[in-house]
């Protein structure tokens, strides 16, 4: 390594603090500090390139440094950097509502601004809770969801998270929400995944039985578990869902702030199962993984909920700062042109093919236990024991081998634990397809090697 990466890893280290990082682990892992993007390539001080295979933390689906979206975004700079979205408005962040409400399922049409993905969480729980007071039903106020479930890192939507990397620590802060078993069809063959999902459906319907006249709502991820290791199930689980939500009087919330805009081969995954939630949480690509933004959309029931004199005191008095800022709704319509322009839909219908062929020959690899896709996103998990899937314990690190493995070949591959995933920009080529395959098949016998 020569001196420009070391002079700003050691600036890094001295200044930062890391997100979801033991600091500790720097003292031998390099933090690889970037300094240009292009398409799916990172570039680093030194100039050695890296292929994004995460999208940068699932966000970039158009590459980075788009010139579509760098264009929109400047001439946005020079007309209206932000204004406050309370009794003020702006044509991007109008445009952009217009143009989400008409996407979304139908009955989608009001939209409330955030910042991250964890806040729009909140917003979402704390309308439902809201909602039902409005309503005279103030005793529906728990939710309930499915196991190694991710929503976010603030306290409410790591209440409603399971994954207990996340939440082990903080447990006697969260809130006491329902939960039952994941419709996660690890390790099935696909034509068992439906008949998986039900018998798993049956325990859903159990706990909305049982708690309907408590719960304000139920909160999933359609159809990828992405933080709990890319786990998968198929649309029949929402449908039903959606069905016994109704039936049983109980709000559904779809959080797609990771699988949202086009990541499941749909624009939004709710609509492989033809649902609407009653609240559609959204972040990551909606700005193309330019800048900080998140909506929530829900219905004309739930706004009327909240639509009286001010003396009422029903209004959802929610906000942050930069909620809606014109910067990033202009990168989120530019990355809505782009994707209706190019129909990248339609072609990552190949590009999703071309992964599903470069992945098949990792599936007989002897620590493979389970390959498995849906759209744009690949999951290849490692265990010990093929027949048993006994998996490697999370103290043997084996997806950091895998990760510094791919970073000396020129790949940002980050696995969860001992899941490798592929989860690329919409940008990626066929030949980095097969780079990407290429690096993966290294990491396993880097992996085979050290046992
Ligand atoms: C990333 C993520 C969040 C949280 O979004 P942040 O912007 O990181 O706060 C919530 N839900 C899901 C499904 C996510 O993947």
């Amino acid at each position: 390594m020569t001196n420009l990466n070391q002079h700003w890893m050691q600036r890094d280290i001295a200044a930062l603090w890391h997100p979801c990082t033991q600091m500790k682990d720097h003292e031998h892992l390099p933090v690889v500090p970037i300094k240009s993007g292009s398409g799916v390539w990172l570039e680093d001080f030194d100039g050695k390139r890296y292929l994004d295979a995460i999208s940068s933390w699932w966000v970039n689906i158009l590459g980075h440094a788009n010139p579509r979206i760098n264009a929109r975004i400047k001439a946005q700079l020079d007309a209206l950097e932000h204004v406050i979205l309370s009794g003020c408005s702006h044509r991007p962040v109008i445009e952009l509502s217009e143009r989400l409400g008409a996407l979304a399922p139908a009955g989608l049409g009001h939209c409330f601004y955030a910042d991250s993905g964890s806040a729009a969480v909140e917003i979402a729980l704390k309308m439902s809770y809201h909602y039902w007071q409005n309503r005279g039903r103030p005793e529906k106020k728990r939710f309930l969801t499915i196991t190694n479930g991710y929503h976010g890192e603030t306290l409410g939507a790591l209440s409603v998270g399971d994954v207990s990397f996340f939440t082990h620590t903080y447990r006697s802060l969260l809130l006491d929400v329902i939960k039952v078993p994941a419709p996660d069809c690890f390790a099935l063959p696909r034509e068992q995944w439906v008949s998986h999902a039900a018998a798993r459906f049956a325990e859903m319907e159990v706990a909305l039985a049982r708690h309907a006249d408590e719960l304000a709502a139920v909160i999933v991820e359609p159809l990828i578990q992405c933080a709990g290791g890319m786990r998968m199930y198929p649309p029949e689980y929402l449908r039903w869902l959606r069905e016994a939500c109704d039936r049983y009087n109980v709000q559904l919330i779809l959080d797609e702030i990771a699988v949202g805009f086009g990541r499941t081969g749909t624009l939004f995954a709710c609509q492989q199962a033809e649902v609407r939630p009653d609240y559609l949480c959204l972040s990551k690509a909606l700005t193309g993984g330019y800048l900080p933004l998140s909506v929530v959309l829900t219905t004309d029931e739930v706004y009327d909920a909240f639509y009286d004199d001010y003396a009422s005191l029903r209004a959802f008095l929610h906000s942050h700062s930069y909620t809606g800022n014109p910067l990033a709704c202009a990168a989120a319509l530019a990355t809505l042109d782009i994707l209706e322009e190019d129909d990248v839909l339609a072609a990552n219908r190949d590009r999703a093919a071309r992964m599903a062929r470069a992945a098949a020959p990792l599936a007989s690899h002897p620590l493979v236990g389970d390959v498995r896709q849906t759209g744009m996103v690949v999951a290849i998990e490692m265990v010990r024991d093929r027949d048993s899937l006994e998996p490697f314990d999370f103290r043997e690190r084996k997806g950091l081998e895998v990760f510094r493995h791919a970073l000396s070949r020129g790949a940002l591959l980050r696995p969860l634990g001992n899941v490798i995933y592929w989860m690329p920009p919409y940008v990626i080529s066929d030949s980095e397809i097969d780079f990407l395959a290429e690096v993966t098949g290294e990491g396993l016998e880097r992996v085979a090697d050290s046992l």
